[in-house]
C-alpha cells in the first residue's frame, strides 16, 4: 500500500496511490492541483511496477524535483519518505512497508534474545531439569549445569533461590 500526502497552498490531503497516479493542473489528473501555477496540466505521473513506484516527469514547464534533485526525463523509484517537489507543491510519499519492516525488526530481535536466553515455552525463572541454564526474574542467567533435584542454585544478582525441581 502507498500513499501521497499532497501538501498545496498551505493544505494537506493524502491519496492512495493504486494505479498510475497522474498529477497536474488538468481536470484529467488523478491528483489535480489546479491552485498552484507553476505546475503543468500533465506534470508528473506515479505507476506502480512490482512492488515498486516509479515516478515520471510528463515534459512539465518547470520540472519534477525529487528529494531537492531534478529527475529530468528519468523513471525513479520512489521509496518511503521521499519528498516530490512539483511547482510550490510538495509530495510526500509513503508505503506501508515501513511499518511491516519495522515490525519484521522487531520479531527478529525477539526471536534472537529468545534463542539467546532459552526462553522459548519456558517462564522466566522456572527451572527445567535437564536445562543447563536457567534465566532469572532479574533478567540474569544461572548455570543449572551438574545439579541435581533438590539442589538449589542462587541468583548472584539478586539473591533469588531457585530449587532443582525432579525428573
Ligand atoms: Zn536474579
Amino acid at each position: 500500500m502507498a500513499r501521497l500526502t499532497v501538501v498545496t497552498g498551505g493544505q494537506q490531503t493524502v491519496h492512495e496511490i493504486t494505479g498510475t497516479t497522474t498529477v497536474g493542473r488538468s481536470a484529467e489528473c488523478q491528483i489535480r492541483l489546479s491552485g498552484d501555477p507553476k505546475i503543468s496540466r500533465q506534470h508528473c505521473q506515479i505507476e506502480p511496477r512490482g512492488n515498486d513506484f516509479m515516478l515520471v516527469d510528463l515534459n512539465s514547464a518547470n520540472g519534477t524535483r525529487l528529494n531537492g534533485q531534478e529527475i529530468g526525463r528519468q523513471k525513479v523509484a520512489l521509496n518511503t519518505g521521499d519528498v516530490v517537489s512539483v511547482g510550490a507543491s510538495e509530495l510526500h510519499f509513503q508505503t506501508g512497508g515501513a511499518v511491516d519492516g519495522a515490525n519484521r525488526l522487531v520479531d527478529r530481535v525477539a526471536g534472537f534474545f529468545d534463542r539467546l536466553f532459552g526462553r522459548k515455552g519456558q517462564s522466566e525463572g522456572q527451572v527445567v531439569f535437564g536445562e543447563k541454564t536457567l534465566t532469572c526474574s532479574c533478567g540474569a542467567v544461572l548455570s543449572t549445569a551438574g545439579k541435581n533435584p533438590g539442589q538449589k542454585v542462587g541468583c548472584p544478582r539478586c539473591k533469588k533461590i531457585y530449587v532443582i525441581p525432579g525428573k
